[in-house]
């Protein structure tokens, strides 16, 4: 078992709670017990964040490349341990842990380099004699706040691109899964990270949320779209600079000319892969009436492949749902979808022979509407839906006919009706005959307001949100 404490200003420290999380492939087996921060703990890594992060700004930008590079070696040396520690406390597979704590390293190396080639702009002034530069600064101490689904990747990402731009940081990461964000505190310790640059508070979101908004520059939160909705109104009010990346009900287009070996692979991994559990998952899948009836029938022996099982057996394709909170959830929204009309096809129950954990059969429902509740509200779990539309123009119209603005995505072998879809979904990520899950480290990633709001992450473009901009005026005197 893992004893997780909280990391303060370098030292790793206990407090007077610990809290428990559980292996959802067995939840008897009791995986971690972890220090639970109280609002002084809080206040204190705050505190240290923002004494460490003048001299961390200034700090050679060589130095903290090679710091960023050197985490970034541990995570790769390390990934099947982390990875394995992230299958039993999280329920993904080992093969999508792996995958999952690569990309974590990957955030490094990719920031690592950042952190030497972040440029500033030159101008010439409408002044004689003048000249404009324009700079970037760090933002200063940044509070992260970090979900269970992707609990090294997320806080990775964050991370290392605020370290990266010279701030420091304040982790939140979820009450069930924090196993993987103790290991990344020891990995950055032991890359040469000065104490109070990264610190970890555990525990209760709600209790600590407003002591690390309130005290940070910044705060990169990641979660669902309530949460982040009452995030944005405590960040309103000491007018700390907010970045949210919330929930998604993405939209998945199959139109008649598509390849339909093609489109039923990419909307079965969107929907299914994973668990369901993926901000980016297809919940919805859109086809048109000319391919609907040979697509079900593949798309019902697709998600027949999805067999959960225990997250560490090779042979299994997806793990468990991730926590009870949600296993309950999500056998809520079947019975509340079966009771609004939508006809199940496929799977939707605790699995057989699969009593000690959390396993739920991939399901699929046809015959839906685009009004139903089912339709209209995330489910984040191993849930899709079909519905039927006419044609392109009504595809797109049911597409975007939601709140949440995330990811989407088409299957055709039109380059017109690509373009178009990609031009016309109010998504921020489109994706074309390929799953709507699945961005890579080195380019943006994120949804428009409600899903994302403040910014993208990740790439390059995560410096709009962890610099600040200066515009500077030189009177040179040279005409
Ligand atoms: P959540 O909102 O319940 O929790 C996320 C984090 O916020 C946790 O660390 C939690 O402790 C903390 N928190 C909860 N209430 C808080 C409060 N009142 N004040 C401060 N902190 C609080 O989300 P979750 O269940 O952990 O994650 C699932 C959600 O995350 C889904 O909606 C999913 O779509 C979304 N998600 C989005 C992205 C993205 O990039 N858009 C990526 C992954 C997950």
């Amino acid at each position: 078992m893992l004893h997780g404490q909280n990391l303060i200003g370098g030292q790793w420290r206990n407090s007077a709670t610990v809290a428990q999380t559980f292996n959802p492939s067995n939840i008897s087996e009791v995986v971690g017990e972890y220090a639970q921060a109280s609002v002084a703990d809080a206040e204190e890594a705050v505190a240290c964040a923002r004494k460490a992060q003048p001299a961390w700004a200034r700090q050679n930008i060589q130095i903290r490349s090679d710091i960023l590079h050197k985490a970034a070696d541990l995570l790769f040396a390390r990934a099947t341990a982390l990875a394995t520690l992230l299958a039993r406390e999280e329920g993904k597979t080992l093969k999508e842990a792996v995958g999952e704590v690569v990309r974590a390293a990957h955030c490094f190396q990719f920031y690592a380099a950042e952190a030497l080639r972040h440029p500033g702009q030159w101008h010439n002034s409408l002044r004689e004699g003048h000249n404009v530069i324009v700079s970037h600064e760090p933002v200063g101490v940044v509070t992260a706040i970090t979900p269970w689904n992707f609990p090294i990747a997320i806080a990775a990402w964050k991370a290392a691109a605020a370290l990266a731009y010279g701030n420091t940081v304040v982790l939140k990461p979820s009450e069930f899964a924090p196993g993987c964000a103790i290991r990344l505190g020891e990995i950055l310790m032991g890359a040469g990270l000065s104490p109070g640059c990264f610190n970890i508070v555990m525990g209760n979101g709600a209790l600590l949320g407003p002591t690390l908004i309130h005290g940070a520059d910044a705060l990169s939160f990641t979660g669902s779209t309530p949460t982040g909705r009452a995030l944005l109104k405590i960040a309103a009010e000491s007018m700390t600079k907010t970045q949210l990346e919330l929930g998604g009900k993405n939209p998945f287009i199959v139109l008649d000319d598509a390849d339909i070996d093609v489109a039923v692979a990419a909307a079965a991994q969107g929907t299914w892969g994973q668990t369901g559990q993926r901000c980016t998952g297809s919940e919805r899948i859109i086809v048109t009436r000319g391919i609907h009836d040979a697509f079900v029938e593949k798309l019902v022996k697709a998600v027949a492949s999805f067999t959960p099982g225990p997250a560490l057996d090779p042979a299994t394709v997806i793990g468990p749902v991730a926590t009870r909170p949600q296993f309950e959830k999500n056998l809520a929204a079947i019975a509340a979808a079966r009771a609004e009309g939508a006809e199940l096809a496929h799977g939707g129950t605790p699995a057989e022979g699969h009593n000690e954990g959390l396993f739920l059969t991939p399901a699929l429902f046809l015959n839906t509407t685009n009004d139903m509740q089912l339709n209209r509200h995330e489910t984040f779990g191993p849930i899709g839906a079909v519905i039927k539309v006419a044609d392109l123009d009504e595809a797109i119209a049911v597409a975007n006919d939601c709140e949440l603005a995330l990811s989407s995505g088409i299957a055709t072998t039109s380059l017109r009706s690509a373009e178009r879809y990609r031009r016309e979904s109010k998504a921020g990520m489109v994706m074309v005959n390929t799953p709507t899950a699945g961005l890579e480290y080195h380019v943006p990633f994120g949804g428009r307001p409600p899903s994302g709001v403040g910014g993208r992450e990740t790439g390059s473009a995560a410096a709009d949100f962890f610099t600040e901009s200066k515009t500077s005026y030189i009177n040179h005197g040279v005409i």
